[in-house]
């Protein structure tokens, strides 16, 4: 079996991605290998951070590893807030207040397109390479919902009825960004094995 670093903390994430792989792989978070210092995100792009990242871990843990990095593209907004979806309302990250700012940019502007994309960036034997996942949808005219996180209460996909926010979370994983972007990469993975 072979070790891989996932570039992340967050449990969650972490959680899902482990479930996707199975034991094909071993999967260490950026704790596990002793990276707790904050790599900082100073690209324009989603695939540029995703790619500081994971050459971070590479150059300085040696490890093989792979990164993501999502943003919320509002059409309406020249694709805003994007890569700077996490501090769209300041440093705090509040996300009550990222909703509000996008609803109150939106407002009186009838397209409501928008999409949500996650990149995937690794770093396997000397190559480098990205995957993508989106998801397209809608921007609401106000919250709902109290699942999920971010943007959720305000991001309607297209095909259902709900925000992110009001749905269950294995139907959002399944649908969503970060969903087909792993699975992208998975089925990169399980490939390369056979
Ligand atoms: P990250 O790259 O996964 O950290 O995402 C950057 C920012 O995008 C987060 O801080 C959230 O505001 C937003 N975001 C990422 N994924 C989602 C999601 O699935 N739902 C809602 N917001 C998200």
């Amino acid at each position: 079996m072979k070790g891989l670093v996932f570039a992340t903390n967050n449990p969650n994430k972490l959680r899902e991605v482990k479930e996707l792989v199975g034991d094909h792989f071993k999967i260490l978070s950026l704790e596990e290998i002793g990276c707790l210092e904050d790599i900082p995100e100073t690209a324009d792009t989603l695939e540029g951070n995703a790619l500081i990242k994971a050459r971070h871990v590479k150059e300085k843990y040696g490890y093989d590893c792979f990164a993501d990095d999502t943003g919320l593209e509002i059409e309406a907004l020249d694709n805003a807030p994007g890569v700077y979806s996490a501090r769209y309302a300041g440093e705090d990250k509040d996300p009550r207040a990222k909703m509000r700012k996008v609803l109150s940019e939106l407002e009186g502007i009838s397209n409501r397109k928008a999409r949500f994309r996650t990149v995937i960036a690794f770093t396997y034997e000397g190559k480098e390479m990205l995957f993508e996942g989106i998801v397209n949808g809608q921007i609401t005219t106000q919250e709902s919902g109290k699942q999920g996180f971010g943007y959720d209460p305000v991001f309607k996909p297209d095909g259902y009825s709900t925000t992110f926010a009001e749905m269950d979370a294995g139907l959002k994983n399944k649908i969503s960004h970060r969903g087909r972007a792993v699975c992208a990469f998975i089925h990169y993975l399980m490939q390369s094995e056979s």
